[in-house]
C-alpha cells in the first residue's frame, strides 16, 4: 500500500494526499448514517491529476470513491471502513471554463459548488435553472452523478435534462472529452447519459456543459393553504392552466413536516398556521413582478371561489419570497433535528398522489401507531420525501435499526402498486442496493451489470454502491 501512497503524492502533490489527522468531513456522510475509512483523501487538482490517480489504483486494485461535496442522502459519497479505498475529492476541481451567452451554455469543473454556477450565470443575465436545498454545499459533478432533482424540475426538468456534455475519466484512466453544447447529436449511443446517474460506479465526471436560460425578470411566490392533497393536486392543475411555463415551482408540505420547522427554527414565520397542506407555488416571469403577482392573485383568487384552497399568502417583496423558500428548505434540517428518521424520496404520478398517501398512512399507523409521518415534496413533479419519524418520546436510533426494513417494505410496495419509483432524486448508493435488486426487472438489472462490467472490469469505481 505505502507504494501507491508515494504515487499519488508524486500524481498530486503530498500536501493533498491527505492520510493522518480527523477525516471525517469526508469519510462521514451529511446525515451521519455512514462513517468509514479511506486510505487516503486524495485532492487532484485538474482532469490530467484525476486520470493520473486513477491509473495509478487501478495499476494497485485499489477501489476509489469519487466524492463532491458529500450531501449525498444515500451513502454513496463516503468509503467502506475497510481502509483500503481512496476517497477522490473533486473539491479542488472548481473551475468555470466557459460561459457561451449566445448558445445558452455553461461549462464548469466537476467540483463547482452548485450555488457557484447559479450566480455565474446570473451575473451575464442567465439562469442555471437547477435548484436544492444543498446548492451551497453540493457540487455539480454530484449533481449529474446522482442525477439530482430539487425544486424545478416541473418546468427544467433533472439534471439529466440540462446536460450537454461530460468530460470523464475513464476508469481507467483515460480522458473522454465529450463536452459539448450541442441540442442535436445523433452520432449513437447516448455515453452522456450512462455517466449521468451512475453514482461514481463507471468513471469519475470532471467536467460539464450546461443548459442556461435567460434570468426571468421576476420570480415570485405565493402560499396556499389546502385541506386534502387531492385540493393540492386541483391546484397545481389550475396552475398551469393559468401560469404555463410561468409556473417554476409547485412545493408540498404537510402540517407537521411545518411543526417541526415551528419547534426548531422558531424565528421562521408561519404564515398560514395549521393548514393540513400547505402549497408554496414560484412563478417566474419575463414581464416583472406586479404582473406576476396580478396573476397569481387572480389564480388564487379562483381556487378560493371554487373551495380547492382555504386561504393563501402572496409574497410582496424578494425578502418575504426568501421568507417562503426557508420554510420549505428548514424542513429536513429540521428533522434531522428532531432525530433519525426513516427517509423515502420516492415518486408516482401526480394524479396518484393522493390515494398513495392515504393507503400508505393508513397501513403504517396500523402497524406502528402514532409514528409521525412527515410528508412534504415536490409534489409538480410527483416526488415525495414521505419520511417516517418515531413516535414522540420513542428512541429514533433504535426504530431505524428495528423497523427500517419493515418500514419500507410498506411504503414501496404501495409505490409499486401505483406504478412508482422507490428513489426519485436521491440515487442508489449504498442505502438503497437491496431495494434496486429487489425491485428493478431483471431484464434490466442484466444490462445494467453488463455496462458496469464493460466499463469498470475490475470494479474499483465505487464498488458496493448502486449494483
Ligand atoms: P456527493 O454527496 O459528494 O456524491 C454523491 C454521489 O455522486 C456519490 O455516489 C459519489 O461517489 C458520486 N460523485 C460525486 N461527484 C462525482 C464526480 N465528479 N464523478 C463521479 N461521481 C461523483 N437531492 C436532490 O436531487 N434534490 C433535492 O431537492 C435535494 N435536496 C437536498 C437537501 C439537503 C439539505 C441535502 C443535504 C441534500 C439534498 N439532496 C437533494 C441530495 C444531494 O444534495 C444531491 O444528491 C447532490 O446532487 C449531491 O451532490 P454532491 O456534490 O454533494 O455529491
Ligand atoms: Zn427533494
Amino acid at each position: 500500500m505505502p507504494a501507491v501512497l508515494d504515487r499519488l503524492r508524486e500524481a498530486v502533490g503530498a500536501a493533498h494526499v491527505i492520510t493522518e489527522g480527523d477525516r471525517s468531513a469526508w469519510e462521514r456522510d451529511w446525515r451521519r448514517r455512514w462513517h468509514g475509512l479511506s486510505l487516503a483523501v486524495v485532492r487532484p487538482g485538474s482532469t490530467a491529476e484525476v486520470a493520473t490517480v486513477v491509473r495509478t489504483c487501478a495499476a494497485a486494485g485499489v477501489a476509489i470513491v469519487p466524492q463532491g461535496g458529500n450531501t449525498g442522502l444515500v451513502g454513496g459519497g463516503v468509503p467502506d471502513d475497510s481502509g483500503t479505498q481512496v476517497l477522490l475529492s473533486m473539491q479542488r476541481l472548481n473551475r468555470i471554463r466557459s460561459i457561451d451567452e449566445a448558445n445558452l451554455t455553461l461549462t464548469a469543473d466537476a467540483g463547482c459548488l452548485l450555488q457557484a454556477l447559479q450566480q455565474a450565470a446570473a451575473q451575464r443575465g442567465l439562469l442555471l435553472p437547477l435548484s436544492l436545498a444543498a446548492e451551497g454545499s453540493c457540487t455539480i459533478g454530484g449533481n449529474l452523478a446522482t442525477n439530482a432533482g430539487g425544486t424545478q424540475v416541473l418546468r427544467w426538468g433533472n439534471a439529466r435534462e440540462l446536460c450537454l456534455g461530460l468530460e470523464v475519466v475513464t476508469a481507467q484512466g483515460e480522458v473522454w472529452h465529450g463536452l459539448s453544447g450541442l441540442r442535436k447529436d445523433n452520432t449513437g449511443y447516448d455515453l452522456r447519459d450512462l455517466f449521468i446517474g451512475s453514482e461514481g460506479t463507471l468513471g469519475i465526471i470532471t467536467a460539464a456543459t450546461l443548459k442556461l436560460a435567460p434570468l426571468p425578470a421576476a420570480t415570485t411566490t405565493a402560499l396556499a393553504a389546502c385541506t386534502t392533497l387531492a385540493d393540492c393536486v386541483a391546484l397545481l392543475t389550475l396552475a398551469r392552466q393559468r401560469l404555463g411555463a410561468g409556473l417554476t415551482g409547485f412545493e408540498v408540505m404537510g402540517r407537521l413536516a411545518l411543526d417541526l420547522v415551528a419547534r426548531h427554527f422558531t424565528a421562521l414565520p408561519r404564515p398560514l398556521p395549521g393548514a393540513p397542506w400547505t402549497v408554496l407555488l414560484e412563478q417566474s416571469d419575463t414581464e416583472g413582478e406586479a404582473a406576476a403577482r396580478e396573476r397569481f392573485e387572480a389564480l388564487l383568487g379562483t381556487a378560493l371561489e371554487g373551495g380547492i384552497v382555504a386561504d393563501a399568502v402572496v409574497a410582496q417583496s424578494l425578502a418575504q419570497s426568501q421568507a417562503l423558500w426557508q420554510l420549505r428548505e428548514s424542513i429536513p434540517l429540521a428533522q434531522a433535528e428532531e432525530g433519525l428518521n426513516i427517509k423515502h424520496d420516492i415518486s408516482v404520478p401526480v394524479s396518484a398522489i393522493p390515494g398513495f398517501v392515504e393507503r400508505a398512512d393508513a397501513a403504517l399507523q396500523a402497524r406502528w401507531p402514532g409514528v409521525r409521518l412527515v410528508n412534504f415534496g415536490h409534489l409538480g413533479d410527483g416526488n415525495l420525501h414521505y419520511n417516517v419519524q418515531a413516535p414522540p418520546g420513542a428512541d429514533g436510533q433504535r426504530f431505524l435499526d428495528d423497523e427500517e426494513h419493515a418500514v419500507n417494505t410498506v411504503v414501496f410496495d404501495e409505490v409499486a402498486r401505483c406504478g412508482g419509483s422507490f428513489s426519485a432524486e436521491h440515487g442508489i448508493g449504498a442505502l438503497k442496493r437491496e431495494e434496486l435488486a429487489a425491485r428493478k426487472s431483471p431484464v434490466a438489472l442484466q444490462m445494467m451489470r453488463a455496462i458496469k462490467a464493460a466499463l469498470d472490469p475490475q470494479g474499483l469505481m465505487n464498488p458496493g454502491r448502486l449494483l
